[in-house]
């Protein structure tokens, strides 16, 4: 009896929960439409919708059908009824967003503060969450939570930075950084948290590896829609890949890692640390800039074949750098074209397409994620 019980309570969750994904699918729609389209009866319907909109979880947002007919009351996700923070956390930049019920950012804000072990630099980053509450005029019991992107290796748990040398943070927890957070937080890597951005936006992509070219090379591994660990997290680690035996000194302390030829300050240094400013005069065909880019793409190319080789999938160019890519992509084609043994072409490579904020977006989605499983 007990078991018949049981999957008559999973087979009602699932209903309800199948309603509320299809009412964000949609962003507004009908109550006969989703009996329809869910092959559910208007009964079941109903009463899903009933139970939601009490919960406050959907609401009324206006009606379909002609004038003088019965018109169809119509339904939508009630946006702000939950929402996560990501912070994304640099040397010398914070960056805070919010994102709503529907998977959208809502609040972004981004200041030049550089990181500390500091109470100050704890408790600005306090201040800054209740900010964005603050201005966006959420309830506090509607935050689900805080994930913080940061340069360095995260436990399985979310919990600690294990391997922390950018910054120095080797050890810091969650409950430590977040002790002005009046929210629960977890820690992510940035790099994983870039490509978990990306792969949100890409339905069309069921495996991909996420390359982060920031002011430190990273990588993601992304497997169905999820970022792929490793044994012991420290999956896609593509910055401290030789490509270069005995090359450049890496802060690391080994030599000629990816991340001292291809990090985005190599390029952003040549003009005072603005990477705009180095784009505009390498299309204003300046020779230096020219002549570094050049040098860049060879070591990128080297990286994606690798990459190519290891996986047969899609490269995805991100980071500071990837936002710029998509007009160099056709020369980075071919010159990856000419090092491929398989393949006469590139296609493979691929420019990212959040271009803004992955890293925040990314610490932020999880929380929303997982919540339109469970609802
Ligand atoms: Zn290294």
């Amino acid at each position: 009896m007990r078991k018949e019980s049981n999957v008559h309570l999973d087979l009602k969750w699932e209903n309800r929960n199948r309603v509320f994904n299809k009412i964000r699918e949609a962003g507004s729609i009908s109550g006969p439409v989703l009996s329809y389209e869910l092959k559910l009866s208007r009964p079941t319907v109903k009463q899903n919708l009933d139970e939601l909109l009490e919960e406050g979880y959907i609401y009324e947002s206006g009606s379909f059908g002609h004038t003088g007919g019965r018109r169809a009351r119509a339904y939508s996700v009630s946006a702000l009824k939950k929402v996560s923070i990501g912070i994304d956390i640099t040397k010398n930049h914070i960056t805070v967003i919010m994102v709503n019920l529907c998977g959208s950012m809502i609040y972004e804000k981004r200041i030049r503060q550089a990181f500390s072990l500091e109470e100050e630099y704890r408790k600005l980053l306090g201040n800054l969450v209740e900010e964005a509450v603050r201005e966006m005029q959420v309830p506090k019991e509607n935050v689900l939570g805080v994930g913080l992107a940061v340069p360095g290796l995260i436990t399985e748990d979310h919990n600690k930075i294990f391997y922390g040398k950018i910054l120095d943070f080797t050890g810091l927890t969650a409950e430590e950084i977040g002790k002005y957070i009046p929210y629960p937080c977890r820690l992510y890597n940035d790099a994983d948290s870039a490509g978990y951005a990306e792969i949100s936006q890409s339905e069309d992509i069921d495996g991909a590896f996420y390359i982060s070219l920031s002011n430190n090379v990273g990588g993601a591994i992304l497997i169905n829609h999820k970022v792929y660990k490793g044994e012991g997290s420290r999956s896609g680690e593509i910055g401290h890949m030789t490509v270069v035996p005995d090359g450049k000194d890496c802060y690391c302390g080994q030599k000629g890692c990816f991340e001292t030829y291809c990090n985005a300050a190599l390029l952003s240094g040549m003009c005072g640390g603005d990477l705009a400013a180095y784009f505009e005069k390498l299309e204003q065909k300046d020779e230096a800039c020219g002549k570094a880019w050049e040098e860049y793409l060879k070591y990128l190319t080297i990286a994606v074949n690798n990459i190519r080789m290891l996986f047969d999938c899609k490269v995805i160019l991100g980071g500071y750098v990837g936002a710029y890519m998509e007009k160099y992509l056709p020369r980075l084609k071919q010159m990856a074209a000419e090092r491929n043994t398989f393949e006469d072409h590139a296609d493979y490579l691929i420019a990212c397409r959040v271009k803004k904020e992955a890293l925040a977006l990314g610490s932020a989605l999880p929380f929303i994620h997982e919540l339109w499983k469970q609802i």
